[in-house]
Order: C-alpha cells, then sequence, then structure tokens
C-alpha cells in the first residue's frame, strides 16, 4: 500500500482562492480592508524568507501588508513600543513579531504586550487560555492549519488514538490540546511523547493518527508506526545544500519507508508549512471582521 498524499500545498490553494474572496466581499460590502504588519529583527535569513513569504501571500490576497525591519541591536523596551503603536493604529488588526527575537529579548515580555485583538499569531495568554477551554479565539497558524488539512482531507479524528510527538509552545502542546477539544477535527484521544517519554515506539505503533512536530530529520521510522496510520510530518529540517545552493530539506519522518505503511502522509517541504501562513491570512481577516462588530 501507498499512502494517500495530503498536499498542503494543494489545500492552502484552495483556502487562499476563499480568502481573497472575503477580502474582496469585505471591500466591496463594508469598506473594510484587513490590514498585517510583521515585525521582523535582526538578519536571521529564515526569518527574512518567511515574513518576506507572509507578506507576499497577504498582499496577493489583497490585505494591507506592512513589514517592519529592525537592527538586531534593538532593545526590548523599542521593540515594546513599537507594538504598543501598533495595538493603536486602525489600519492594522493583526500583528505578527517574527520568532526567534535576538537573545538579549524576552519574548514573552514583547507577546504579552500585543492586544489579544490583534494577536493572530494566536501566542497571547488570553487566546492560549481561550483555546484550552475551548473558547472562540484566534488559533496559533500551525496546529489550525493541521486542523484544516485533516478536516478538508476527510480523516476521521472522532474517537482516534492521536499521538503527538514535541511539546513545544506553538505546536505540541496547542495541537495536543485542540484534538482533545470536544467539537469537529477534535475528540480523539491523545498521547504526546517528549525526550523523557521512555519508550516512544510503544505509543507511536497503536496510533490511528500521529503528528511530528519534533526538529529530528526522519525520526519516525516505518517500524514504529502501524499499517493504515495517518502522518501529519510538522518537523522542517535542513539536511543538505544542492549543487544550485537550496537548501534540501526533510521531515521528522521517514517519508519514504512510512508511505509504504501509512494510509495518508503530508509531505516535506508541501505539507504543513503552506498552511501555515495561510492560517495567519484566515486570522488577520478575522481580526479585521471582529474589529468591525461583523462576527
Ligand atoms: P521545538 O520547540 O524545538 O520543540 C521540539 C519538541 O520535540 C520538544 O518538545 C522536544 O522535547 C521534542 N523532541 C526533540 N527531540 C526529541 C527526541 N529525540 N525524542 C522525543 N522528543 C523530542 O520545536 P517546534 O518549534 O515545535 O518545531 C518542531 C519542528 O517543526 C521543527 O522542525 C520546526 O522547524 C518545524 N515547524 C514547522 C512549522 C511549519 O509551518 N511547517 C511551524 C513550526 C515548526 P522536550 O520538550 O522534552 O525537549
Amino acid at each position: 500500500m501507498s499512502a494517500k498524499i495530503i498536499s498542503g500545498t494543494e489545500t492552502a490553494k484552495v483556502i487562499r482562492e476563499e480568502l481573497q474572496q472575503e477580502v474582496a466581499e469585505l471591500k466591496d460590502k463594508h469598506n473594510i480592508v484587513p490590514g498585517l504588519v510583521t515585525i521582523l529583527v535582526g538578519e536571521d535569513p529564515a526569518s527574512q524568507s518567511y515574513v518576506t513569504a507572509k507578506n507576499k501571500t497577504a498582499k496577493a490576497l489583497g490585505i494591507y501588508s506592512e513589514q517592519i525591519t529592525l537592527s538586531a541591536d534593538t532593545s526590548e523596551q523599542e521593540l515594546i513600543d513599537l507594538v504598543k503603536k501598533c495595538n493603536y493604529d486602525d489600519k492594522i488588526n493583526g500583528i505578527l513579531v517574527q520568532l526567534p527575537l535576538p537573545k538579549h529579548i524576552n519574548e514573552t515580555n514583547v507577546l504579552y504586550a500585543i492586544d489579544p485583538d490583534k494577536d493572530v499569531d494566536g501566542f497571547h495568554p488570553v487566546n492560549v487560555g481561550k483555546m484550552v477551554v475551548g473558547e472562540q479565539c484566534f488559533l496559533p497558524c500551525t496546529p489550525h492549519g493541521i486542523l484544516e488539512l485533516l478536516t478538508r482531507s476527510g480523516v476521521e479524528t472522532s474517537g482516534a488514538e492521536v499521538v503527538v510527538v514535541g511539546r513545544s509552545n506553538i505546536v505540541g502542546k496547542p495541537i495536543a490540546n485542540l484534538m482533545l477539544q470536544k467539537r469537529d477535527a477534535g475528540n480523539s484521544t491523545v498521547t504526546i511523547c517528549h525526550t523523557r517519554t521512555k519508550d516512544m515506539a510503544l505509543h507511536t505503533k497503536r496510533a490511528d493518527i500521529i503528528i511530528a512536530a519534533v526538529g529530528v530529520p526522519k525520526m519516525i521510522t516505518a517500524d514504529m508506526v502501524k499499517d493504515g496510520v495517518v502522518i501529519i510530518d510538522v518537523g522542517v529540517n535542513r539536511i543538505g545544500m544542492t549543487d544550485a545552493g537550496k537548501a534540501i530539506l526533510a521531515g521528522d519522518v521517514d517519508f519514504e519507508a512510512v508511505k509504504e505503511k501509512a494510509a495518508a502522509i503530508t509531505p516535506v517541504p508541501g505539507g504543513v508549512g503552506p498552511m501555515t501562513i495561510t492560517m495567519l491570512m484566515k486570522n488577520t481577516i478575522q481580526a479585521a471582521k471582529q474589529a468591525a462588530g461583523l462576527v
């Protein structure tokens, strides 16, 4: 058996068309243009490319987009002052501070300064708390994208044994929590594995769905999964360079071997990655509608 490929690229394309339509309607019917600001501190090439991709996508959808780049020696207070200015800027509905920040800046202090109503990354504790209790809020973009991928691919999550590998605040913990919620794309029985898990294969072998967010290339091997498993591979690991100087990427799952046992699997690249940016756009549009009292 060779697995069905769950294409994030294709799913994201469909959702972006829906969002483009929604932005056009907001403009036509309500004269509203959703606005997003991305704030980058320093010159990390990976962060630069993420921020550029976010702004490009926003513009393509008709979202007003500002890209602010600050020097690496910007102080924490200067960054917080900028965030607060954006909190009061009516053109801006969503504020994204690109992580990681330089070591001398406390990320938590900066993220807490963002108005929760403009926290389109879903990292502010107000939104995290609402997510945990199952209230309407901005969901963090990568877990939000995984939910959309599962739903739109017709994967049954109710009653499924879900094993999440990784417990970061941006992927592992929130996706585990969301899969547990009493709602569509939830109602799963969830296990979370991490570096202190004693026998990871014991858990992964009985999983109906594995969500790997580890950052270790090809860590989930074919002998660790059962036949018919659904695999969501969040990992993006650079494992080399092509002769043309392009990064060669691998996920956290040994794709070639595991796809022969799985019922469905996301590729890397082209799986979860394109969904993350798309959900940022969805959250920004949601923020604009909320600000205008339309939802
Ligand atoms: P992270 O903050 O480094 O967290 C990694 C998690 O994996 C930690 O909980 C860690 O456990 C666990 N872990 C690491 N090595 C392990 C091992 N050998 N055995 C068991 N558990 C292990 O990473 P992250 O931010 O969640 O990102 C994970 C991966 O997803 C990375 O490759 C990242 O680039 C990718 N990512 C992709 C997207 C996207 O849009 N596609 C978005 C975000 C992240 P401990 O807690 O015990 O240390």
